[in-house]
Protein backbone atom coordinates (compact mmCIF):
# COMPACT_ATOMS: atom_id res chain seq x y z
CA UNK A 1 0.00 0.00 0.00
CA UNK A 2 1.52 3.31 -1.55
CA UNK A 3 0.13 5.48 1.54
CA UNK A 4 1.91 3.56 4.33
CA UNK A 5 4.90 3.59 2.77
CA UNK A 6 4.45 7.25 2.34
CA UNK A 7 3.24 7.30 6.46
CA UNK A 8 6.51 5.54 7.00
CA UNK A 9 8.86 7.94 5.52
CA UNK A 10 6.77 10.68 7.43
CA UNK A 11 6.86 9.00 10.84
CA UNK A 12 11.15 8.41 9.80
CA UNK A 13 11.37 12.36 9.24
CA UNK A 14 9.21 13.47 12.03
CA UNK A 15 11.21 10.92 14.64
CA UNK A 16 14.27 12.39 13.43
CA UNK A 17 13.16 15.66 14.00
CA UNK A 18 12.24 15.08 17.30
CA UNK A 19 15.29 13.56 18.23
CA UNK A 20 17.51 16.23 16.84
CA UNK A 21 15.17 18.82 18.88
CA UNK A 22 15.50 16.99 22.00
CA UNK A 23 11.90 16.75 21.77
CA UNK A 24 9.51 14.18 23.73
CA UNK A 25 6.78 14.63 22.22
CA UNK A 26 5.14 16.17 18.68
CA UNK A 27 1.78 17.58 19.04
CA UNK A 28 1.27 18.10 15.22
CA UNK A 29 2.42 17.75 11.75
CA UNK A 30 2.09 19.61 8.32
CA UNK A 31 2.24 17.90 5.51
CA UNK A 32 1.85 19.17 1.88
CA UNK A 33 1.07 17.48 -0.79
CA UNK A 34 0.95 18.10 -4.48
CA UNK A 35 -2.53 17.83 -6.29
CA UNK A 36 -1.02 15.61 -8.96
CA UNK A 37 0.00 13.10 -6.52
CA UNK A 38 -1.67 9.87 -6.89
CA UNK A 39 -2.28 9.93 -2.73
CA UNK A 40 -5.48 8.97 -1.25
CA UNK A 41 -5.78 11.61 1.60
CA UNK A 42 -7.49 9.67 4.05
CA UNK A 43 -5.70 6.43 3.91
CA UNK A 44 -2.04 8.49 4.00
CA UNK A 45 -3.78 10.58 7.11
CA UNK A 46 -4.59 7.13 8.88
CA UNK A 47 -1.70 5.16 7.82
CA UNK A 48 0.40 8.15 9.68
CA UNK A 49 -1.78 7.98 13.00
CA UNK A 50 -1.09 4.00 12.54
CA UNK A 51 3.09 4.36 12.00
CA UNK A 52 3.20 7.39 14.55
CA UNK A 53 1.41 4.88 17.33
CA UNK A 54 4.56 3.88 19.52
CA UNK A 55 6.88 6.59 18.87
CA UNK A 56 7.04 10.77 19.94
CA UNK A 57 3.90 11.51 17.62
CA UNK A 58 1.21 9.18 18.94
CA UNK A 59 -1.58 11.13 19.14
CA UNK A 60 -0.20 14.12 17.29
CA UNK A 61 -2.94 16.29 14.81
CA UNK A 62 -1.90 15.39 11.06
CA UNK A 63 -3.28 17.47 8.70
CA UNK A 64 -2.65 17.77 4.73
CA UNK A 65 -2.28 20.74 2.72
CA UNK A 66 -2.96 20.60 -1.03
CA UNK A 67 -0.81 22.23 -3.53
CA UNK A 68 -0.98 23.13 -7.39
CA UNK A 69 0.91 21.28 -9.59
CA UNK A 70 3.20 22.53 -12.40
CA UNK A 71 3.56 21.30 -15.97
CA UNK A 72 5.15 22.37 -18.75
CA UNK A 73 3.28 23.33 -22.62
CA UNK A 74 5.16 22.24 -25.06
CA UNK A 75 2.90 24.41 -27.42
CA UNK A 76 2.88 27.50 -24.99
CA UNK A 77 6.50 27.18 -24.04
CA UNK A 78 5.75 27.94 -20.93
CA UNK A 79 4.83 26.43 -17.53
CA UNK A 80 1.49 26.34 -16.30
CA UNK A 81 -0.91 25.96 -13.79
CA UNK A 82 -2.49 21.93 -13.46
CA UNK A 83 -5.02 20.85 -10.95
CA UNK A 84 -5.16 17.44 -12.04
CA UNK A 85 -3.17 14.65 -13.64
CA UNK A 86 -4.59 14.44 -17.37
CA UNK A 87 -5.96 18.01 -17.50
CA UNK A 88 -5.65 19.81 -20.66
CA UNK A 89 -3.29 23.14 -20.33
CA UNK A 90 -5.33 25.84 -18.94
CA UNK A 91 -4.02 28.19 -21.34
CA UNK A 92 -4.47 26.78 -24.89
CA UNK A 93 -6.52 23.66 -24.29
CA UNK A 94 -3.48 21.27 -25.27
CA UNK A 95 -2.28 17.95 -23.67
CA UNK A 96 1.21 18.04 -25.08
CA UNK A 97 2.51 18.59 -21.35
CA UNK A 98 5.13 17.21 -18.59
CA UNK A 99 4.37 17.37 -15.37
CA UNK A 100 7.40 18.95 -13.55
CA UNK A 101 5.61 19.52 -9.93
CA UNK A 102 2.96 18.70 -7.62
CA UNK A 103 3.43 15.07 -7.36
CA UNK A 104 5.63 15.42 -4.49
CA UNK A 105 5.12 15.21 -0.56
CA UNK A 106 6.86 16.99 2.01
CA UNK A 107 6.80 17.60 5.69
CA UNK A 108 6.43 21.32 5.81
CA UNK A 109 5.84 21.42 10.00
CA UNK A 110 6.15 19.63 12.81
CA UNK A 111 5.21 21.20 16.02
CA UNK A 112 6.87 20.12 19.20
CA UNK A 113 5.58 19.67 22.94
ZN1 LIG B 1 -0.58 25.42 -23.39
Amino acid sequence: MHELTLAESVIDIVESNARQAGASRVSAVGLALGLLAQVDVDALLYCCELVAADGVAANAVFTVERRAGQAWCEDCRENRRLSALGAACPACGGYRLTVNAGEEMQVVNIAVA
